[in-house]
């Protein structure tokens, strides 16, 4: 069945390319730009972002884990593409999140290249290599290091183990060496970062393993341009810089002060639903948070917190009705919210409203929504639920 419920997200392709090629213009030509799909594309729609911006020419993705590089690779194959031709493991997907038991397998039948840094996860890969078969170097992986975040990674001083693991004849091939920035908007944090990576780099090269790419960087550096030393240790070693881009790809800077040119790409609206008149002292929603303080027209929205749109927001928030604002009145519930639109002249049912994006000139962003409920941009697009649908339009 058509979705019929009016409420839907529009993404726009034109900004989301235009996003990518300016990552990529900020990256410069040298360097290697990872469109970050992850969590259905920060919430946008996995397989129509991945295809735009494989037609615009991306050649690495990123998603969270396996599961999601393999829909992602049934997405962007041809079904008469025949497997283990050249072709056929570009664009080239990396599961971020490592590997779990039992995806070993999927990882190898689907060409993915699973980031790695534990015993364990070089164990599940050989193990899976030999038995599909594979040579030594079969498997491309990207070896993780902790450099200060604390999150996953090896640490440094644990790496010993994993690159005797790594020596010659092993199925596993260190393609690229990565790392991830905590603070990319702190200058000593990240330069601190950067040396941990460079004694781990030398540390790998010592060993006889020769990455060919140095993956570390999202979009925060990307944009700032704020980390040639990575650069510079790539070029050292022979290999090429690679960065992570995700949330600017959807057109939001990860902090102030960077992306001015940056488009956001998502457009989530619904149509009014219902319009009431209550008289003054009526109360509002749940709780009765709201008290009418004159007669007011209230608006029925189909959008509350199973939709994604934060509870927090209740009798805080705001939506665009014919260019101007209508404040959320009373609390977002499950299914439904309520907006004040006495002051919008002509308000009227299957009018669009707008919960994010412009109308005559005005706008609201998931910036906006992060700053009224205490979280980031990425939460505010992460939380837009499945039940919303993703139209692709130009
Ligand atoms: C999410 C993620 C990125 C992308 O970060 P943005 O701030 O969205 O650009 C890059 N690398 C890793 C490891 C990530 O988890």
């Amino acid at each position: 069945m058509i979705p019929t419920r009016p409420i839907w997200a529009e993404i726009s392709r034109n900004k989301l390319i235009h996003n990518f090629r300016l990552l990529r213009r900020s990256a410069g030509a040298e360097t290697e730009t990872v469109a970050v799909v992850k969590a259905n594309a920060y919430g946008h729609g996995l397989e129509a972002c991945a295809r735009a911006l494989g037609e615009d020419g991306a050649r690495w993705f990123a998603v969270t884990c396996v599961e999601e590089a393999v829909a992602l690779r049934q997405a962007l194959t041809a079904p008469t593409q025949a497997k283990r031709t050249l072709e056929w493991a570009t664009p080239r997907i990396i599961a971020l999140s490592g590997v779990w038991s039992g995806e070993a397998e999927a990882v190898i039948e689907h060409g993915l290249t699973p980031s790695v840094w534990e015993l364990g996860h070089l164990e599940l890969l050989e193990d899976a290599a030999r038995r599909c078969g594979l040579g030594a170097g079969g498997v491309a992986v990207h070896l993780e290091i902790d450099t200060g975040m604390s999150r996953q990674g090896v640490q440094p001083e644990r790496l010993e183990p994993l690159l005797a693991r790594l020596e010659q004849g092993s199925p596993l091939r260190v393609e690229a060496v990565m790392t991830h920035f905590h603070s990319p908007d702190d200058a000593e944090a990240t330069a601190s970062q950067v040396r941990q990576l460079a004694t781990a780099v030398d540390t790998i090269v010592r060993s006889g393993i020769r990455p060919e790419l140095l993956s570390a960087g999202s979009s925060a550096d990307t944009l700032a341009q704020s980390t040639a030393a990575v650069t510079e240790l790539a070029r050292r070693i022979g290999a090429r810089r690679m960065v992570r881009t995700g949330i600017s790809l959807y057109g939001y800077a990860p902090h102030s002060g960077i992306g001015a040119e940056l488009q956001p790409v998502l457009a989530w609206k619904a149509r009014i639903s219902g319009l009431r008149q209550i008289e003054a002292g009526t109360m509002v929603g749940y709780g009765g948070t709201f008290t009418a303080r004159r007669r007011t027209r209230l608006a029925l929205l189909p959008a509350g917190y199973a939709d994604g749109l934060s509870r927090l927001l209740s009798n805080k928030g705001w939506v665009l009705v014919r260019g101007q604002s209508a404040p959320i009145a009373g609390r977002v519930s499950m299914d439904q919210t309520m907006a004040d639109v006495t002051e919008i002249t002509g308000a009227a049912v299957g009018d669009e409203a707008v919960l994010i994006g412009e109308q005559g000139g005005q706008r609201v962003t998931a910036a906006d929504l992060a700053e009224l409920t205490g979280t980031i941009p990425y939460e505010v697009l992460c939380a837009i639920a499945p039940r919303v649908p993703r139209m692709m339009v130009e």
